[in-house]
């Protein structure tokens, strides 16, 4: 709370005062450095796609892969998104942004396939101001005809607290883009608020359990077998609802097994892949195919 340091800051003396004010401008400069760097980061094309595979939990399978952005500034350290997305957010240079993310990925789906690859799904994130975009099923739309990869291929992602804002203009535009054939995925479970019955009303395929609660699922088996009965328990439940499970975050072999155990159907994480460049992904295929 600012008001709060700035209370100490003063309290503490006059030298610190000042110290604290310098600080506050070198992080609004550096606000504004990104941001104006940001505004470019497109047409100089500093952005650039990590693919993180998806894996199938029976049979250890690739059957897909997250998207994940990645902004590198020339001369400048590689910029990770957490660092970056909300600013973009809050000055809508997401939506560009994200149109790019979306057509890259798309015609990576397709170069994938062309190279000889299985029919991979992409996976691609939307933040909450791409989702109430007007015309964002358009957009849509229009990148799947532009690069000719199939709807079903696509899956969007979006978290709890998208749908929970204004759930029935919500539920409008996940119900288009699920007539258009595109598959949708709710990211970070079990972070927001939102339960699985009232997850029933949108027209979702997939649910994404958040990394927290995978790490504590695992940790809890050996403590207690109430925490894996939950865990259990919501696996089941979204099964009975028609839904596919992707456990996010998977980093050990212990994890791994214990989701399997659940029936949860597929994972993503460093125990099976950091995410990696296109050329990496394709490579992996080959040597794959190399060694059977
Ligand atoms: P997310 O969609 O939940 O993506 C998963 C994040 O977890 C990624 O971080 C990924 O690198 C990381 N991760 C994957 N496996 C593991 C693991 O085993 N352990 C740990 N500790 N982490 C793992 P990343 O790439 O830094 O992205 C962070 C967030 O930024 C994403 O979370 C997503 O919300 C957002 N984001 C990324 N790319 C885009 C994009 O193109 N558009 C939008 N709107 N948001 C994006
Ligand atoms: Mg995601
Ligand atoms: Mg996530
Ligand atoms: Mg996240």
């Amino acid at each position: 709370n600012a008001d709060a340091a700035l209370y100490q800051a003063k309290a503490m003396g006059r030298g610190n005062y000042q110290f604290y004010s310098e600080e506050m401008n070198a992080r609004t400069l550096d606000r504004l450095t990104l941001e104006s760097g940001l505004r470019h980061a497109v047409e100089r094309g500093e952005l650039q796609l990590k693919y993180q595979p998806q894996i199938d939990l029976a049979d250890g399978a690739i059957l897909g892969a997250e998207a994940l952005l990645r902004w590198q500034p020339a001369g400048q350290q590689l910029v990770m998104p957490d660092a970056f997305i909300t600013i973009a957010e809050e000055t809508g240079l997401i939506v560009p942004i994200g149109e790019w993310v979306l057509r890259t990925a798309c015609a990576q789906q397709v170069a994938w396939r062309q190279a000889g690859l299985p029919d991979l799904r992409i996976a691609v994130n939307l933040s909450a101001r791409q989702f109430r975009q007007p015309g964002l099923d358009a957009m849509v739309a229009r990148v799947l005809a532009d690069t000719g990869c199939a709807a079903d291929r696509l899956e969007l992602e979006i978290t709890e607290s998208v749908l929970m804002e204004r759930p029935d203009s919500a539920a409008e535009t996940l119900q288009r883009l699920s007539d258009m054939g595109v598959q949708l995925a709710i990211d970070d479970f079990g972070t927001g608020y939102s339960s699985l019955s009232y997850l029933k009303r949108f027209p979702i395929n997939a649910l994404k359990i958040d990394r927290s609660f995978v790490r504590d699922i695992a940790a809890k088996r050996a403590a207690s077998n109430d925490d894996g009965a939950i865990a259990a328990a919501v696996i089941a439940l979204a099964h009975s609802m028609g839904l596919t499970v992707v456990a996010e975050g998977v980093e050990t072999e212990q994890q791994r097994d214990f989701l399997r155990q659940l029936h949860c159907d597929q994972a993503q994480g460093f125990y099976f892949s950091e995410p990696m460049s296109a050329a990496a992904l394709e490579h992996l295929f080959i040597q794959g195919a190399a060694s059977k």
